[in-house]
Order: C-alpha cells, then structure tokens, then sequence
C-alpha cells in the first residue's frame, strides 16, 4: 500500500523545486542586500538585471557591500520559495499516499471475511509552485550615469547596484533633500517629543536636530566638490570646507570662482554660517572675537549663543544649490 509513496520519495530526493519571481507592473524585481546588518530592499530593471548586471558582482545602493548575484533574494522571496517547496512536497506525498489507498482498495477480494479499506482525506494537491509577487512600485527611479542600468528605491541611494559607481552629483541632491525633510519634520518631531519625555528635552532635541543641517550641508559640498574636482588636480586637505578657499580653487579650474553664480548678499550670508558652523564643531556655539571679525556678523556680542533658525537652513542649502549647478554646468562643458 506505500509502494507509490517508496516510489515517490525515491524520486523525490535531490529534486529541485524551482519557485518563479515577479516582477512589478514597472519591469522591475525586488532585491535585498544580504550584509545582515543593512538589509536594504531595492528593485531593479529585469532586462537590465538579464543584460547589464554581472554574475561576479552586485553591488548594494545603500551600503556598496559586494556579493554575486545570485545572493541577493529577498528575505520574503526565500521564506516565499521554501513554503512552496514545502507545499509540494507534502502535495506529492499526499498524492502518491492517495493513489497508494485507491490501489490497496482496489485490491480487496470482494468475498473476504474482512474488508478493509483505505482512505486519505483531501482530493488531489497541487505539486506545481506559485511564483512570488512583487513587492509594490519604488519612489524614485534611477539610471546609472556609467552603465546606464535602471533601478528603484525608497529614501535614497548612493551605488549603483550593477557596476558600484558612485554619483557625485546624485549623492549631493540626496543629501540635500535629507536636510530639507529633517528641517521641515522638526515641528512634529517637537510634538511628539514634548508628549514623551517633556517640553525641556524636545527643545534641546529639536534645537541640536536644526544645528545638524547646518553641518550637514557643509560636509555634503564639500564632498561633492572633491567629487568634482577630481579631474583638475589635488585640492589641499579640507581646502573645500572653507568658502574663500573652495572659490579659489574652482577659479584656478575653471575660471570661475563663487561670486560668478552668488549674489554678494549671498555669499556673505553663507559666510556666516560656515562661520557659525565652526563655532558649533568647535565652540559648542558660543560666540568669540575670531567668529565677529571672521564673519563680519554685528548682531551678536562675545559670549553669546548663536542661533540657527529653518530659515537658515534654507538659505543654506538654497545657495550651495545653486552653486553646485554652477560648478556642474561647467564641469560637464569643459
Ligand atoms: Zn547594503
Ligand atoms: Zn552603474
């Protein structure tokens, strides 16, 4: 009676049970990165994955971790496969204990002094796999400036997935549009703040959230012209965090230093909160007779506090917009 089952597992071992994956109305497929301590989901072109991607090597958008292709399944798409290998199996089980029990029925003399019969409940199961469906449609889509392949994210990305390149020019509006949405969620990170640990710790958090911006947007053009300057030689250690500096340089590249993109009410604001960016890193904010006579600010005294407010922010990441614009313009003409 368990001769189809015998039969069936004899067949059964070192089968392989070969689960489809979907992709989304888009054409993509959804990938994760396998370093455990990143995980980021993103999705790539299917056609690309086929023609662009290299077996050797994929790389992470977020975190350029490096492994072949073939280890970037999702977590959902490996939990999705191996429930469905398991659903086969026991469907082919099932089936052959099945035919199995119709046989052993079958077989029963009809005069014996005992019938017997057999029955497995159930009808017949499937052994056929479904394929894994596609996570929904990613935000923003990117195509590589070196290789040209496609894929999607949420959030932000800063490698090319295919080839592991790294866009300057990518990487520096992201980093701009993180600055904008931290200072543009500092009301309701302040709500929820003084409604959990009190009004004296949201004031201290959201005040230090703001002051952040500050500093972020000068690492971010700073990196962004190191970036850009690779071709023009070697820039001095830092020279592209000091504003006099980094115009001087873009004017020994390509003749053309910041005034030519800045207003001169422009330039001196984003003089002072470089300036003041200083006194943060290195004063914790309090004002000295170096940061007055360095940045030409008159509304404040030696000894005070400086203050950031959403409109600096602005204004900052408005100028270094446009200054990055400048550069990239002639960059791409030269
Ligand atoms: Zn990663
Ligand atoms: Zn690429």
């Amino acid at each position: 009676m368990f001769e189809d089952l015998i039969k069936e597992m004899e067949r059964m071992n070192g089968q392989s049970v070969s689960v489809e994956i979907e992709s989304d109305e888009k054409g993509y497929i959804d990938k994760q990165c396998p370093n455990e301590d990143c995980e980021f989901i993103f999705k790539v072109n299917e056609d690309d994955w086929a023609n662009i991607f290299k077996d050797e090597a994929v790389w992470c958008p977020l975190c350029r971790h490096e492994a072949p292709s073939d280890q970037w399944f999702t977590i959902e798409q490996v939990e999705h496969a191996q429930a469905e290998a398991l659903a086969v199996i026991q469907g082919q089980i099932h089936n052959s204990l099945r035919s199995g029990a119709q046989k052993f029925n079958r077989r029963q003399p009809k005069n014996s002094f005992i019938s017997m019969s057999m029955k497995v409940t159930g009808g017949h199961k499937r052994t056929h796999t479904i394929p894994a469906k596609a996570a929904e449609l990613m935000q923003l889509e990117i195509q590589c400036e070196s290789c040209e392949s496609r894929f999607t994210v949420i959030g932000s990305a800063y490698f090319c997935p295919a080839c592991g390149h790294n866009s300057v020019t990518r990487t520096f509006r992201d980093s701009l549009r993180k600055i904008r949405a931290k200072k543009d969620s500092v009301d309701v990170v302040k709500e929820a703040l003084i409604e959990s640990v009190g009004k004296d710790e949201a004031e201290l958090t959201c005040r230090s959230l703001i002051e952040t911006c500050i500093s972020d947007g000068v690492v971010a053009f700073q990196k962004y012209c190191e970036g850009m300057y690779e071709g023009y030689g070697k820039a001095p250690f830092n020279a592209f965090q000091r504003l006099d500096q980094a115009s001087e340089l873009w004017n020994d590249a390509i003749q053309k230093g910041f005034d030519s993109w800045l207003t001169e009410a422009e330039i001196n604001l984003l003089g002072i909160l470089y300036q003041k960016r200083h006194l943060l890193a290195h004063n914790e904010g309090i004002v000295d007779a170096k940061y007055i006579q360095k940045s030409g600010d008159g509304t404040y005294k030696e000894g005070q506090r400086v203050v950031i407010s959403a409109k600096d922010v602005e204004n900052l990441v408005s100028s270094l917009e446009k200054l990055a614009a400048g550069i990239e313009m002639e960059c791409s003409n030269a």
